[in-house]
């Protein structure tokens, strides 16, 4: 059996067919929901291929079991193994509380350089939901994963370091905008061009590869002129400079508005619309969040920076009640580094109860398999969960919510989601 590692040669990956692909198990129902995925993944694999490919789970560990065992949260060798093999996939960890290690999922992000967070988000028939029109919500966000207000720079109140900070502000820099000095807390929120472009690059190579019509760039540009306009600027800039007429920039239409009117600028958008041209648009990040209320069909790919993609992705699940069942992944396009995971916590309150949804994780695989091209076997993994959520089969976190539903705990689920992939036709 080949099971070499998978490398990127000439910005194209070379998957083997038997794939090695790390993975942590996670704590809490990590332990239950973790099997439940990798066998719905095998079960799929195997029909898809006929036993010529298949997944080789190599397990690493991270997290509450790992500290018990060796006193480490996140091994070294854990770490090597993800970059070794480039991709892994990880159930949920507990946060470690106290000194040390700040969060897991952070340090993984930060190792590895994984800089665009990937949030596929759509409705489920059958799926209850807050708003009327679930089934027009079907947008991806690439939200910057390294940047921004989130980077981690920020100093207390009252200590050594926000004084020293104070004083540099107010004598070097001559800042006189701060309303209470001696109280504030500090944060610096670093954006730059080289972090907006190669997040707004992914994000437009993944409409183009997926023939989706828009990238939105969602900034608050109008009020952090720098920064984030800087983000709406650069990726402006970066679409132009790298995708030429394969997109179809707002300011070319604004343009054409100011030279030949507004008439020929419409009827030049709706030409590169017809013609497949990815459209690149921004929208400012409140007016966004009105708008996925009220015409979510308006918008396709997302491109967004950190802290803004944080609640957008957290709004747009729930808008299809699926924030207990979003999936997720951690990606480096350029080196080819991706962690895939689930999108929720560990779940203390319910963990050895066989009653977690593993939907979350078993959906975050659908997205390993698409990201190596092994699209037959996505696309069974997703069938057979439409399948099971439109006759009510689902655990209770969300068979309460369906007229129809059969409250089943997670390896029954399991069970039926490996039923209907053996159904399923593609
Ligand atoms: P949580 O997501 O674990 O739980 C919130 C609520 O959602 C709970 O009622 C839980 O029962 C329910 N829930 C979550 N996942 C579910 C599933 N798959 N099926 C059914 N119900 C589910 O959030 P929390 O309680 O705030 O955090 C618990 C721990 O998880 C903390 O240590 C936190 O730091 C950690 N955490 C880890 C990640 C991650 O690893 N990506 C993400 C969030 C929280």
């Amino acid at each position: 059996m080949n099971r070499e590692k998978w490398r990127i040669y000439n910005g194209k990956p070379t998957v083997p067919d038997h794939l090695v692909v790390p993975f942590i198990t996670g704590d809490g129902i990590g332990v239950e929901i973790t099997p439940a995925m990798q066998k719905t993944v095998d079960a799929a694999v195997k029909k898809a291929y006929r036993g010529k490919r298949s997944i080789v789970w190599k397990e690493v560990s991270a997290g509450e079991k790992s500290f018990k065992a060796t006193g480490e949260w996140l091994p070294d060798a854990t770490v090597k193994a993800f970059d070794d093999y480039l991709i892994g996939i990880k159930g949920p960890l507990t946060t470690p509380v106290g000194g040390g290690i700040r969060s897991i999922n952070v340090a993984l992000r930060q190792t590895l350089d994984l800089y665009a967070c990937v949030r596929p988000i759509r409705w489920f028939k059958g799926i209850s939901s807050p708003v009327k029109h679930p089934e027009k919500v079907d947008m991806t966000v690439f939200r910057e994963n390294t940047e921004d207000i989130y980077a981690g720079i920020e100093w207390d109140k009252g200590t050594p370091e926000a004084d020293k900070f104070l004083t540099f502000l107010c004598n070097e820099m001559h800042v006189e905008k701060i309303r209470f000095p001696q109280t504030s807390a500090f944060g610096v929120k670093p954006v730059s061009e080289e972090g907006t472009k190669r997040l707004v690059e992914s994000a437009i190579l993944y409409a183009l590869e997926n023939k989706l019509p828009s990238v939105t760039l969602v900034h608050k540009g109008n009020i952090m002129k720098f920064t984030e306009g800087g983000f709406k600027r650069w990726g402006y800039e970066l679409a132009r400079e790298a995708f030429g007429d394969r997109v179809f920039t707002m300011t070319e239409f604004e343009q054409t508005v100011a030279s030949e009117g507004r008439e020929k600028a419409n009827e030049r958008l709706e030409n590169a619309q017809q013609s497949g041209k990815v459209i690149i648009r921004d929208v400012l990040a409140d007016a966004f969040l009105q708008n996925t209320l009220l015409k979510p069909e308006a918008y396709s790919v997302i491109a967004t920076l950190n802290l803004n993609g944080d609640y957008i992705s957290d709004q747009l699940a729930a808008m299809v009640g699926g924030i207990g069942i979003s999936p997720g992944a951690n990606i480096n396009y350029q080196s080819g580094h991706a962690i895939f995971e689930a999108t929720h916590g560990t779940a203390p309150d319910i963990a050895g109860e066989n009653k977690a949804n593993p939907s979350s994780l078993v959906l975050s695989a659908v997205m390993l398999l698409e990201h190596i091209g092994w699209n037959e076997a996505a696309t069974m993994i997703t069938k057979a969960m439409e399948n099971c959520f439109l006759n009510g089969n689902a655990t209770s976190d969300l068979s309460h919510f369906m007229p129809n539903g059969q409250h089943l705990s997670t390896s029954q689920f399991q069970q039926a989601l490996e039923n209907e992939i053996e159904q399923v036709l593609i």
